[in-house]
């Protein structure tokens, strides 16, 4: 048996954000994960300015050290059609997963997290608070789930880590072209959307939406490489993603979750690195507070609290969700963000993570009754 003060399970963006967090406060804290490192993620590696953000205050470096995409400009498409090539938008950053977790996990151990990946499975005692895999046997006062969407540590808290009707699923292809824009095209798939992200050894395509409103998530797929000119020859990877539903309380007892097993990742965009990697901040901070206050049995309540902003902004996503997706009004959106510089600049300030939900959510409601006429209006020419 091994003991330390916190057991982080899953060294993805929180997982890895917990350790680096908690090792720097002076905690011993031990990072599992089943596999072994580097490994990939599927993921279109989109870093935002948010990501950036968080990641400097966490990992105290200026940006990851590894092969960066960088564009300011972006092609926005709806249902076929260019709407139009934007080149003000804030910059976004591109990735891929196995790179940037590298990174992410080497910098967490760097400031003295102890190793423990590429263990294969773990079994996870809530009421002991151990962890076990192998003839190993962890220990720890407070233990953090950060292993992702299919969070077994959710499973063992709650049954079953989501409702897969309810929540986003994605399909992406890796192909080689190095010259293809930044490309993001609404209603690519039905409460979703369709990617094309430039790396800088080819590029990731994909579509998203929720899972429970597209049947066939590969004919989505196939249907976007048509309208982007692409063959249709290259290996699919699919995997779930919690755009939609959080856990208002996000663990048990002496137990949290961080990331995708808290289910924090933005509804509208599918933004996920940037919450994993903050909400992973908090566990390790509550961890640290209610640890120093010698009273453990607080953690879950500092935490939940401490975790009031991201809640609140995927709840006004949520709010907004329907203006975008819902299709009887997603014409309305297209149409005015045809029209509307202020639509056009909200809405890629937010792809691009250097806004936040509060101001958006009040300007989208603002104009709702706008919305929905010109909504109205163009169903009825469709018609
Ligand atoms: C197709 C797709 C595209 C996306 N694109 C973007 C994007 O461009 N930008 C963005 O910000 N977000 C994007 N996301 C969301 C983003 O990938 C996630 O939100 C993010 O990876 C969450 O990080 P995490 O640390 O919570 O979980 P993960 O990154 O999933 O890491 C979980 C870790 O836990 C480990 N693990 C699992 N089970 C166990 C176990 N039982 N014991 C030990 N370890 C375990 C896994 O091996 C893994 O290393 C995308 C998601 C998908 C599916």
């Amino acid at each position: 048996m091994s003991d330390f003060d916190l057991i982080v399970l899953g060294a993805g963006p929180a997982g890895s954000a917990a350790a680096a967090t908690a090792a720097r406060a002076g905690l011993r804290v031990a990072i599992v994960d089943k596999r072994a490192f580097p490994r990939d993620k599927l993921c279109g590696g989109g870093f935002t300015g948010r990501s950036l953000t968080y990641y400097q205050e966490i990992f105290g470096r200026p940006a990851p050290d590894i092969p960066t995409e960088v564009r300011s400009d972006l092609m926005f498409g709806a249902h076929g059609q260019v709407l139009g090539h934007y080149t003000d938008i804030p910059p976004i950053r591109m990735m891929m997963r196995l790179e940037l977790d590298n990174d992410l996990l080497a910098t967490a151990l760097g400031f003295g997290a102890a190793d423990f990946t590429g263990v294969g499975n773990t079994t996870l005692d809530p009421r002991a608070g151990t962890v076990s895999f192998g003839d190993q046997v962890l220990r720890a006062p407070v233990i953090v789930g950060a292993d992702g969407v299919n969070s077994a540590t959710a499973r063992a808290l709650f049954g079953q880590a989501f409702d897969r009707e309810t929540i986003a699923f994605a399909l992406e292809i890796e192909r080689p072209e190095t010259d293809l824009p930044l490309r993001i095209d609404f209603g690519a798939a039905e409460w979703g959307y369709g990617w094309q992200f430039p790396k800088p050894n080819g590029v990731t395509i994909g579509v998203g939406g929720i899972n429970g409103r597209n049947p066939d998530m590969k004919a989505a797929l196939r249907g976007y490489l048509k309208d982007l000119g692409l063959p249709d020859d290259t290996p699919i990877k699919g995997q779930f993603l919690p755009g939609g539903t959080f856990r208002k309380t996000p663990g048990a007892g002496r137990i949290l979750l961080a990331g995708d097993a808290a289910g924090l990742v933005d509804p509208i965009t599918g933004e996920g690195i940037a919450y994993a990697m903050k909400s992973g901040q908090l566990a390790a901070m509550a961890t640290a507070e209610a640890l120093l206050a010698g009273r453990p049995e607080t953690v879950l309540a500092v935490y939940t609290k401490s975790l009031r902003p991201i809640h609140r902004a995927l709840n006004q996503a949520r709010l907004i969700r329907p203006l975008m997706f819902r299709p009887f009004l997603r014409e309305g959106f297209v149409a005015g963000f045809r029209r509307s510089t202020r639509l056009r600049r909200d809405y890629l300030r937010l792809l691009a993570g250097e806004t936040e939900y509060g101001p958006i959510t009040r300007a989208a409601l603002a104009r709702a009754p706008r919305h929905i006429w010109r909504s109205l209006r163009a169903n009825r020419q469709a018609a």
